[in-house]
This record gives C-alpha cells, structure tokens and sequence, in this order.
C-alpha cells in the first residue's frame, strides 16, 4: 500500500487499487514509486496474451470470468454491484478506457519563461484571464502532448529509421523531396494521409528507408498556428504576414485560456519569440433566461437565429455589448433581446422616422438646404457639442475595448437627441415654409442622424446601414461601413451650454413631477417654477424658453435660495409651556397654533405677553413659541440633489382659459389623426358650443384654428363632415366637425 494524495476519504475505503498503465495517477504513482508497467489490454480493448485467461476478451467482458477465478481459488471477500464515476465517449456514451500510449511532445518547458514573459505583454480583457488563468496554467507548464492515434489530421511530420531510430522532421515539401526515395512523388503528393504515407525518405545515417509515424498532430496545433500558417509564411506572402504580425486583437470565450489563447502563444513564442497578438478579450458564456447555463441535457439551449428572427441581430448584437463587461456570462432570451430593442433600436428608429416623414413633406435636400452656422440656436449648437462629446467617449472606451462604456454612452446622446433635441424642436419642423430656423433645425438633425450612423454602425451594423442608406447622397460614401469613424471636434465642444441643458433636463424632469403630484394636467399653462441649483447655474434665454415650452409654465425664475417662498408658522414649545403652565399648557399651544407668525412675533415683541385663553389670563414668553418653514399651499417641492424646484400651482382666469384652449386645440389634432388627415392637409373648423364655451371660443377662435390648421372656422356644424365629435372641456360641451379644405370652396 502507498500513500498517495489523489485518494479520498469520501468514496470507498480510502484504498484504490492502482493500475499504471490505466491512468494518469496511476502512471504517476509507478513513475514515482517504480512500479512495474504492465499492459496485457490491446489497442482494441481486448487482453492480450500477456494474461492468457482471458486473452482475446473485450476487457469488460472479462468479468465474469474473473470472478469465477478469484472464487474457485477462495479469495473472493465479497461480491456487489458498485456504482462509480467512469470516463465516458461525450458523443455516444459508450464507456472508454484509460491507457498509457507513447506520445510525442513539444518540450514547450523550455521556453516557459519566454512565454510567461510574453504572456505579460499581451493586454488581457478582463486583466485576471492574464495574471490568474493562463498564468497559472504557465506557471504549472507540462509538456505539450502533440500527437494523436487518429487517422484524420494533419499528419505529424516525423520520420524513423527502421534500422538505426534516426529521427528527421520535415518543414516544407522542398525538403521532403531532398530526403524521398522516390522523388518524382514527393513532388506532387498530396500531404495527407493516406497519400504522404507511401512517401520513404532515405536515412542519413545509415541509407536504409525511414518511415513516418502513424500520428496525427493535436487539432489545437493547427489553430495555434493560424498568426503564421493562415499566410502560408514563411513561403508566401511575407509582406501580408509581417503587416498583420502580432495580431491587434483577438476574441474567445472563457473556455479558450488552455485551448486557443494558449496554443498561439505556445507556438509563436517557439517560432517567432513574442506573442501573436497585443489584446485579447475574453467572452463569457451564455445563459439561459433564467441564468442556467445552457446544455443539451436539460434541453435550455437558445438558439440565437430564434431570437434573431423575432428581434433582428441588432438587438442581440446591442443587448450583448450593452448588458455587461463581454466577460461577464450574460442571460439570453427573448425578453432582455426585446428590452434592447424597445429601449434602443426603436428609439434610433422613431428619431430617423422623424426626421424622414418631415424632410419628405419639406422636401428637404441636404445639397441645398445647407448648415449655417449663424442660423444655430442654442439648442442646434448643443446637440453638436454633444454629439462630438459623444464621439470621443465612444472613440476612448473602444480603444480601451470597454464596449459598455461605448454603448452606454451611446444611449445617454441617442436619449439626448430623442427625448430633448427633437422634442424641443418639434415645433420648428411643424412650421409652414422653409424659414431659415428651419432649415438650422433640418440641416442639424441631418448631420447628427449622419454622425451617428457612422458611430453606431460596429455596434449595429443592419440599422445603421439601413439609416445611412436613406440619409446620404450621391456626394456620400457608398455604405456607413466604408465610411471613416468620426472624429472628436474639440471647437464643436460647448460645456458651459452642455451644463445648462442638463440642468434644463433636470429641471424639466422635477418639473413634470411636480405636475404629477399636484395632479395638473400637461396642457393647463401655470405661471411659473422656481428654480435653486447652486450658487453656479445660470440658463441663457434660450434655454429657459426651452424649459417653459416643455412644463408648460410662463416663466422661470432661477435663484439661490428657496427659503424666501416658504412662509413660518408659530409652534408650541412643550419643554418650555409644560412645567411652567401644567395643566394649561395645552390651552396656550392652541392658542400659539391659532396665530399667524406675524401677529405672534409682534405680541411678543417685548419678550412676554399675558394673553386671555377661556377666561384665564396666561403669560405666553418668547421661548414658548418657535417658527417653522412652511410652504404655502400653492406650492408643490421637488427635489434632487441640489436641485430644488417649486412649481406654483396657481390657475387663474386668464390660465384656466389659456390651458381650454390648449386643451381643444389637442382634441382636434388627435380627431385630425383619427380621421385619417395628413399633418399637412388644411381643414375646415366647425363647432357647436353651450354658453359657458361660447366667449372662450370666440375670443381664442383664431389661436386654435392656427393651432390645427384651419383654413376656416365656422360657428355652425352645417353640410357633411369627415369626423364630428363631441367632447367635455371642464363642464363645457363643446361639438367639433372637421373636414378637409377643399381650395374651391376659398
Ligand atoms: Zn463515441
Ligand atoms: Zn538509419
């Protein structure tokens, strides 16, 4: 009995019976301990005549027989079926045996520190693939096992003398014809098996023929050898193959560290003396939806065409680079697929499909209808500064091959544009003509749409081609993927504006909030937010006019300090009233509570007053009392960060009629919609109102009509309309027609 430290305590009885010609440990154990090396079992799983009981038995066959022996001769303890692990054929099932074969092997020890050397040039995504996997497994070299006792491969170039062992390896078809006896076949066979094996060479030493070996040469060879062999260097295409030497990059999966990753380092630090290659991003595995990892046998394999199909390769190739770090095992599904899509993809799509639908109605020709720089607004001018911003954040996170950091930026600019720039532009776009706003407006929105084609055409590659087809011109490359990336325009870069937007943003944000909770509708105009965000923010005109548009407010006041709106109200000091008054101090907390702060501070201005509370006369000090900040009720607070912002909830005459009209012009517009009119077609206004309506109607027929394009308003639903409805506006009931203009009745 040896000890050994492969044995465990856990299965059986801590004693295992040791074969070395069956077993890596085995082998290891007779190696160390010089134990005999006995191998009665052929290379077709049958005993051989080395154990000629069952000589000719399929080994596992054998057990019966062996049985039998052990029991005739009265040493069988016990028999009993035994379940155990076993190695197993991964593609049949079929059980395999262990056994010690000769090999031929690269001594790749030899160059260890070579290649634990150019292992550290190499720039590893994530960096512990680097340092932890491969570098322990170098740490820990063994010899490479190269051959196989296959048939199929790449046959090992060895030849042996049958006579005296010489051994010769052959590098190229040039010396294999050198050493061949037959010279005019080694020419021009084929040096694959079976054919290269009828190839003799002559031994050097000693004359007699040398044969080749039987083996194949380990598949990981071939692809370890793709930095040399893909260029067939060194005997073609020297230049291809010293332009592309080492390899910028490469990507693999995790399970690559000893297989791929190893191989080209293996084989180029032998040949070259470096790495083939500068960078390697590691990917991690997929998981199902539910974050098992996927496998046949539990039948929770994805198939990415499935998810394709239904959500186009854009939206996997986006949710793969978006989700996480590549290296990160990353769920796939149908449901995190379509998040990308929605959130993504459909966003870049109804902004293009924006732009398009006007630019056809405006008839819009990027030739002609070109930038100029003094049309910009401040809203033009900001989109630029963040598109080129947005140009070096995508640029910087791809040179470092952080792809999240890349699209995540991508997302925040593609927000910017859809969700502030557009929006905030609509209105320009809507306009009659082409006025030169509006062509600032086109003209900017075209050129971002362009620019961004091209920075998301490596990441999505069918919509940002599909965008750019539309986009361009005859002047314009033929594809976005023949295009150059942009470039980051450091003048293009506007800070100080950036930083008012994203308080604008922020501002807008808290004021729909506001909105929300003091259950204000949209449409219904309020006089005004105020606005604290810190002793540095400022917003130009522009800006604000951007922010009353979207909140729907008439003004926006910007200030240090909020403190001043909020009013105080007097409070009752228990710690103080309690011990003096006892009994009465309840009385005289009403009676404080009771009073406005003003009157309070003003009876108490001498430090004491005696005050009547039910009859009683009670001295209330000035430590009785103190004052909180409260806020008047016309007031809604919101607050983030910094950021504070009041919004006040006020509607008077003037605002209720205005947030009416607002209100009927949207109801107009949706009818518009439901009727099938196009956004341009012109139409005729009919309505029918009760009296409560009647004056706000005539006094704001013109704004509305302008509103929703009406030709003509007429007091009266009279003859035949496309769509009449009739709606409830805050207790007024109003009866719309509409129909379409027709240029005789003018
Ligand atoms: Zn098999
Ligand atoms: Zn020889």
């Amino acid at each position: 009995v040896y000890a050994a430290s492969f044995v465990n305590m856990e299965d059986g009885t801590g004693i295992v019976h040791t074969a070395p010609a069956f077993g890596e440990d085995d082998y290891q154990l007779g190696l160390e301990k010089d134990l005999p090396f006995f191998q009665p079992v052929d290379l077709s799983g049958r005993f051989t005549e080395a154990f000629p009981m069952c000589e000719g038995m399929f080994v596992k066959q054998a057990d019966d027989r062996i049985i039998d022996d052990l029991k005739e001769r009265g040493v069988l303890y016990r028999l009993a079926p035994y379940e155990h692990d076993y190695p197993f054929c991964w593609r049949c099932d079929t059980p395999l045996l262990y056994y010690a074969l000769d090999s031929w092997f690269v001594k790749t020890t030899a160059v260890k520190d070579q290649m634990i050397a150019n292992n550290a040039s190499i720039n590893w995504y994530p960096s512990h693939v680097g340092t932890g996997r491969l570098g322990d497994f170098l740490a820990n070299l063994k010899d490479w096992a190269l051959s196989r006792d296959r048939y199929w491969g790449t046959p090992l170039n060895l030849w042996v003398c049958d006579e005296c062992g010489e051994t010769i390896a052959i590098g190229s078809r040039e010396e294999l014809v050198e050493h061949a006896i037959d010279k005019e076949l080694a020419k021009r066979v084929e040096l694959h098996r079976p054919y290269i094996d009828k190839v003799d060479l002559k031994c050097s030493k000693c004359g007699k023929a040398m044969h080749r070996v039987t083996n194949v040469i380990d598949a990981w060879f071939d692809s370890g050898s793709m930095h040399t062999a893909q260029w067939h260097y060194p005997f073609d295409n020297i230049e291809e193959f010293e332009e592309s030497f080492p390899a910028d990059f490469i990507c693999e999966a995790m399970d690559q560290t000893r297989g791929w990753f190893y191989t080209l380092l293996a084989t180029s630090t032998i040949i070259h003396g470096q790495a083939p290659y500068r960078n390697c991003v590691v990917t991690g595995l997929g998981l199902d939806e539910d974050g098992v990892k996927m496998s046949k046998s539990k039948g929770n394999v994805i198939d990415p065409w499935d998810m394709i199909d239904v959500y186009g390769a854009d939206a996997l190739r986006w949710y793969l680079y978006s989700s996480s770090a590549p290296w990160k095992s990353k769920r796939l599904g149908g449901d995190v697929v379509k998040d990308a899509l929605y959130k993504f993809l459909d966003t870049l799509r109804n902004t293009y499909d924006f732009f398009a639908l006007y630019a056809s109605i405006d008839d819009f020709d990027p030739r002609r209808d070109v930038l100029v720089e003094g049309d910009l607004t401040a809203l033009d001018r900001w989109i630029f500064s963040r598109l080129t911003k947005v140009t070096k954040e995508a640029t910087d996170a791809l040179d470092g091959y952080d792809v999240v950091s890349a699209t995540a930026a991508l997302d925040a600019f593609l927000d910017d544009l859809s969700n502030w720039y557009v929006r905030s532009s609509r209105r320009r776009f809507w306009r009659g003509g082409m006025g030169r706003d509006k062509v600032a407006a086109y003209a900017t929105l075209y050129r971002v749409l362009m620019e961004l084609s091209k920075l998301l055409a490596p990441f999505v590659p069918f919509v940002s081609e599909g965008i750019y087809q539309r986009l361009r011109t005859e002047d314009d490359v033929e594809s976005v993927h023949l295009c150059r990336y942009p470039e980051f325009d450091a003048d293009a870069m506007d800070t100080d504006l950036e930083g008012q937007m994203a308080l604008a943003r922020k501002i807008v944000s808290l004021g729909h909030q506001a909105r929300n909770q003091a259950q204000v509708r949209v449409r219904q105009p309020l006089s005004r937010v105020i606005v604290s965000a810190g002793e540095d923010a400022h917003l130009d005109a522009e800006v604000v006019t951007l922010i009353d548009t979207e909140l729907n407010v008439e003004k926006v006041e910007l200030t240090a300090d909020l403190s001043s709106y909020f009013g105080e109200v007097p409070t009752p000091n228990f710690r103080t009233l309690g011990p003096r008054l006892g009994p009465q101090a309840n009385a005289a907390a009403e009676w404080i509570k009771a009073q406005s702060a003003e009157s309070i501070r003003e009876a108490l201005a001498g430090g004491a007053a005696a005050v009547e509370i039910s009859g009683r006369t009670i001295e209330i000090k000035a430590d009785d009392v103190t004052f909180e900040a409260q806020l008047p009720k016309q007031f809604v607070l919101v607050e983030e960060g910094e950021t504070r912002l009041l919004l006040d909830t006020r509607i008077d005459d003037r605002l209720r009629e205005m947030g009416w009209v607002r209100e009927i012009a949207h109801r107009i517009q949706v009818m518009r919609k439901d009727a099938g009119f196009d956004v341009t077609d012109r139409i005729v206004l009919s309505y029918e109102v009760g009296e409560s309506g009647a004056g706000v109607m005539k006094r704001n027929r013109d704004e509305i009509a302008s509103e929703v394009l009406a030709t003509a308003v007429e007091d009266k639903i009279k003859g035949e309309q496309e769509i009449v409805q009739e709606f409830d506006v805050d207790g007024a009931i109003l009866k719309v027609g509409l129909r379409r203009f027709d240029t005789k009745e003018g």
